[in-house]
Order: structure tokens, then C-alpha cells, then sequence
């Protein structure tokens, strides 16, 4: 759990103000807890805290780059599949905060920055063939960053089983406003 562990050590949490109005301390606690293992619901943990539909909040970014940082590092397969689903949410943000706003920030663009440079931890999710759903989750969040959508189709034409249904009938492409790609 090192890399996790650095991430989170590195980012600037207590200056940074909650969504529910706090300073957003305690969200790296609940980051380190997911990381571990101990957390069951990252979404529940964290919604109303770096998000809540539709709108981002600023601890977005942060939670963006400790959800790959997680990714990369090794972790329960669990957590795995919660930071998964956590960054799915970090990548369909529809808007700013007021918060965020009234300094300039575009978080839904700044997470998805962060979310793309995480492009081949993505990949690999879908190719391992270690859980299906979670490759459909990891696959739903390329649909929204990955800007080569020749590179994304190939994967989702090729990857057969490793995906559910849903991903592989194109329908996921379609759901995302960052999807230009027509099937
Ligand atoms: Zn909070
Ligand atoms: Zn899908």
C-alpha cells in the first residue's frame, strides 16, 4: 500500500475546504481506509465530500490522484474495485462547485486530465481478466478520457468476455457527452 500511502501523504488536504464544509482532512483518512481494505462503500464514504451529482468538489483532483496512485499500487482486489468505482464518479462530474468556481477551477476537466494519465492502469484493468465488472467500470472511464477512440474500440471489439454485455455492445460509448465516436 506504499504508493497509495505517498499520494495521499502528499496532498494538501487541510487547506483544501470539503464539500460538506470541513476541511477536507478527514477524507484522507477515509482514502487510507479504502486503501486498506476497511472501507465498504468508497461512493458512500466520499459522496457529499468530493462530489455530489452533478457537481465536483475541491477535493476532486486530489481524490483523482489517489484513486490511480491506488491503481498502480498493491492493493486488496476489493479496494481495487472501489477506487475503480470512485473514479468513475470523479470522471462524470458535470460541473464545479461554487467554491470552486468562485477561484477559476474547471474540477470535471482538471479530474479527467488526472483520470487520462492513468490511460494504461485503465487498460490493464480490461485486459487482466481479473474481474469483469471492474474491467466494465475501468472501460467506462476511457470511454470518458480516452481522447483515441480508434485505440478504445479495438480493445472493446477485442476483449470478448473480459467485458460485461454492456460495454461491449457499444451502448457505454454512447452515454458519456465526452464520446464524439460513432459506433
Ligand atoms: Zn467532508
Ligand atoms: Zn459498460
Amino acid at each position: 500500500m506504499r504508493l497509495a500511502k505517498l499520494e495521499i501523504a502528499l496532498q494538501d488536504w487541510a487547506g483544501t475546504p470539503c464539500g460538506c464544509g470541513r476541511s477536507a482532512g478527514h477524507v484522507a483518512e477515509d482514502l487510507l481506509r479504502i486503501a486498506q481494505g476497511q472501507a465498504r462503500s468508497a461512493v458512500g464514504a466520499l459522496e457529499g465530500h468530493a462530489w455530489s451529482v452533478p457537481v465536483l468538489f475541491l477535493p476532486a483532483p486530489a481524490v483523482t490522484s489517489v484513486a490511480l496512485a491506488a491503481l498502480a499500487d498493491d492493493i486488496p482486489p476489493e479496494a481495487r474495485d472501489q477506487f475503480l468505482d470512485l473514479l468513475l464518479y470523479m470522471v462524470a462530474g458535470d460541473g464545479t462547485d461554487f467554491e470552486g468556481a468562485a477561484r477559476g477551477l474547471d474540477l470535471p476537466a482538471l479530474c479527467r486530465d488526472i483520470a487520462a494519465q492513468g490511460l494504461w492502469l485503465l487498460y490493464r484493468e480490461v485486459a487482466s481478466g481479473r474481474s469483469v465488472p471492474a474491467a466494465g467500470t475501468a472501460f467506462e472511464i476511457l470511454t470518458v478520457v480516452e481522447t483515441n477512440r480508434a485505440r478504445l474500440h479495438r480493445v472493446r471489439d477485442n476483449s470478448g468476455e473480459l467485458l460485461p454485455g454492456h460495454c461491449r455492445s457499444g451502448l457505454c460509448d454512447d452515454e458519456w457527452p465526452a464520446d464524439e465516436g460513432k459506433n
